[in-house]
């Protein structure tokens, strides 16, 4: 598996000077399986990128195809999906698995962020692709799609809820999950055992520990949370991801730094995602 990170910021875009070297753009990350799938996780702003890359390959021909995996319609997961442009080339075929209960509930949300108040697209209909959007149970459910088991777990997320997604492949797994809102005690044992011995767990480090006290009800997780959880399910790489909007690369260098000091012990390593940068499982 191929995994690349396209957007990593949370909540909303934070472009400019102080967030150039982790990037700006939210929640979008692609993984290419070995067997020669791709499988793309969350539509934030990152997804636009992800898209004009896929359009000097089969994507921009017509002849692509891809499963999306959708965490959560909060803006930072889907806004990227208006500009994206393979959904605008005959021929493509999209398959999106995600939250709601039900196709018709995820699709009239997806379809609501395209009325005209909001979006010049006005209707999902003017995709050119093809694009079928089917609902992941409100439990533990598991999904083939591009070749590879796909499980998805429900965590509470502030207010409501959202998915966290485990990819297995040839022995390797990759686990994402962003958005996470633990109680107060950290990371509970449903967690854990859904993270359990994942080769990379990309979580949710949103905050510093001191940010997340004043901010509990949005529902994210601190680094310190990560870590945690990391350690608790004997993954063997960290990857930090969802950056507050208000931190600078600086904050962002010293986040990973007390990652990395806190899991060397454990000999698990800390990877930053970081806006086009990947890593190989
Ligand atoms: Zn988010």
């Amino acid at each position: 598996m191929r995994i690349k990170f396209w957007g990593v910021r949370g909540s909303i875009p934070a472009p400019g000077p102080e967030t150039n070297r982790y990037g700006g753009n939210t929640s979008c990350v692609s993984v290419h399986t070995a067997s020669g799938g791709l499988v793309i996780i969350d539509m934030g702003t990152g997804l636009m990128h992800l898209g004009n890359s896929l359009m000097a390959g089969a994507f921009g021909k017509g002849k692509g195809r891809a499963a999306v995996l959708l965490s959560h319609t909060h803006w930072d997961h889907i806004q990227g999906l208006g500009f994206f442009a393979p959904v605008f080339i005959a021929g493509n075929q999209f398959t999106v698995w995600g939250p709601g209960g039900s196709p018709e509930v995820l699709e009239a949300i997806l379809e609501g962020q395209m009325d005209p108040n909001f979006s010049p697209l006005q209707t999902l209909k003017n995709f050119s692709a093809r694009f079928d959007v089917r609902a992941i149970g409100t439990g533990d459910a598991t999904v083939e799609a591009e070749g590879v088991a796909i499980s998805a777990w429900l965590h509470p997320h502030g207010a409501t809820t959202a998915l966290a997604f485990r990819i297995e492949e040839a022995g390797r797994s990759f686990v994402y999950a962003s958005d996470v809102g633990y109680p107060e005690s950290g990371p509970t044992d449903d967690a854990i055992a859904f993270f359990r011995g994942a080769t990379v767990l990309l979580h949710d480090s949103t905050y510093r520990p001191e940010d997340q006290t004043t901010r509990r009800n949005r529902g994210f997780s601190s680094y310190e949370d990560a870590c945690a959880a990391a350690v608790a399910a004997r993954a063997g790489k960290l990857v930090t991801f969802h950056y507050d909007q208000d931190y600078s690369d600086d904050d962002v260098d010293e986040i990973v730094g007390a990652c990395k000091a806190k899991l060397k012990p454990h000999g698990i390593d800390v990877v930053p995602a970081r806006e086009g940068e990947e890593i190989a499982i």
